[in-house]
């Protein structure tokens, strides 16, 4: 096989992998391996969860695709459980997250326009990662992405997480929106504090725009909430989802409150895929199973675990600055490159991702088990302990 006839969009790593259960991967060689990236945050339940397999079965053989034209059970279901679940009124269907973002985006525009008021600028915070349509690589506030596209469209401005100065600062009456991920993903697992989201809401409805949070990587359990900014104790007026809410299986949802969401009539927004039976079963049962085996708690504990493991790894050895981050979603910034260590898991069996050039990014399923998590950690150490063995003096940064 060659990947010649496939567009050189990604650097892949030197795998190729084929089933998977739980927790584990299997590679075409038929090595093992613990796989702590489940897909970047999408396969919640792990691979082949016997209650997600049932179900996308079962639909396969009922209706897989029905389109928006017609009224979609499963898609009001899961509208129910979304809405009850946030606190939020309405839910619109889509793929994936920047489709989701883009749609907060439109959404929160439509709103001021609806209302003859100018705002149309959205501000967000530097080293975000929204997307990859050219409204979100626009919004991301890291610069590499956007280079050679060009014409990039106006309306964004960005501002430096967790300084609310310099938001307060930004806000004109231009600014449509605020928007923010509670805590960055792909950005280096940068938490943007309790605090500040709560002063951040605070400045939202003094100037009366909206607060966006993109959940796309935090929520659906992930930080150990069901989202992530029940943490911090707000709630936005436009949210959006997408990656672990199908537990593999492409979905996307951006949700709103009535009072925003009714900018969304007839003809103003549409997704021939968003919402179809087959994504709305498969997170309908992602949701159920997170309920019925207490994943959330689960994550937790798990996370607690990895935590410690982590800073008593520290300890050990000095080039692991520091470990944050919430739930299963957890970095490690090292005073080194990330990639030779995550090469050096990979060759003893343990799949972890880079958070920027020196940040591991711990993202196991949720499901993730205590011995998993040990295993991970005892992986991990022999790891460090090789690259310190061949780098006596440490790595230079
Ligand atoms: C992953 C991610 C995206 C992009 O999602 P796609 O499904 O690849 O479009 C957008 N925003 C955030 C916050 C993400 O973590």
């Amino acid at each position: 096989m060659n990947n010649k006839a496939v567009m050189q969009t990604y650097a892949r790593y030197p795998l190729t992998l084929v089933s998977g259960n739980g927790c584990r991967v299997q590679d075409d060689r038929g090595r093992t391996y613990l796989d702590f990236i489940a897909g970047i945050a999408v396969n919640t339940l792990g691979y082949a969860h016997p209650a997600l397999s049932k179900t996308l079965c079962t639909q396969a053989k009922n209706m897989l695709h029905c389109s928006n034209f017609f009224h979609i059970p499963a898609q009001q279901q899961l509208a129910e459980r979304l809405t009850a679940l946030s606190g939020l009124d309405q839910a619109f269907f889509c793929n994936s997250g920047a489709e989701a973002n883009e749609a907060a985006i439109k959404l929160a525009r439509k709103y001021f326009h609806d209302q003859q008021s100018p705002r149309r600028n959205i501000i967000t915070a530097t080293q975000s990662f929204h997307g990859r349509t050219l409204n979100t690589l626009t919004a991301t506030g890291q610069d590499k992405v956007k280079i050679g596209f060009d014409p990039l469209p106006p309306g964004f401005a960005h501002v430096p997480l967790n300084d609310i100065s310099a938001l307060a600062a930004a806000i004109n009456a231009q600014t449509a929106a605020v928007l923010l991920e509670p805590l960055q993903g792909e950005g280096g697992v940068n938490i943007a504090h309790a605090d500040y989201l709560l002063a951040v809401r605070k400045l939202c409805d003094q100037h009366g725009i909206l607060l966006i949070l993109y959940e796309v990587q935090t929520g659906i359990g992930r930080c150990g909430s069901m989202f992530a900014f029940e943490q911090a104790n707000i709630q936005p007026d436009i949210l959006t989802l997408a990656k672990g809410l199908g537990g593999g299986v492409p979905i996307g949802a951006m949700l709103a409150t009535s009072a925003v969401a009714v900018s969304f009539g007839p003809g103003t927004h549409g997704s021939t895929f968003g919402g179809n039976p087959l994504s709305c079963t498969a997170a309908l049962t992602v949701l159920d199973v997170i309920e019925a085996e207490d994943l959330l708690e689960n994550c937790r504990q798990r996370s607690s675990q990895l935590m410690h493991g982590l800073n008593t790894l520290r300890a050990t050895y000095p080039l692991i600055r520091e470990v944050r981050g919430a739930g299963l979603l957890i970095g490690a910034a090292l005073d080194a490159e990330a990639a030779p260590i995550i090469a050096a898991c990979r060759d003893i069996g343990l799949l972890i991702l880079p958070a920027g050039p020196n940040v591991l990014r711990f993202l196991p399923p949720l499901n993730v088990s205590k011995q998993e998590i040990s295993e991970a950690l005892e992986l991990l150490a022999q790891a460090l302990a090789e690259h310190m063995a061949e780098k006596p003096n440490g790595a230079a940064r």
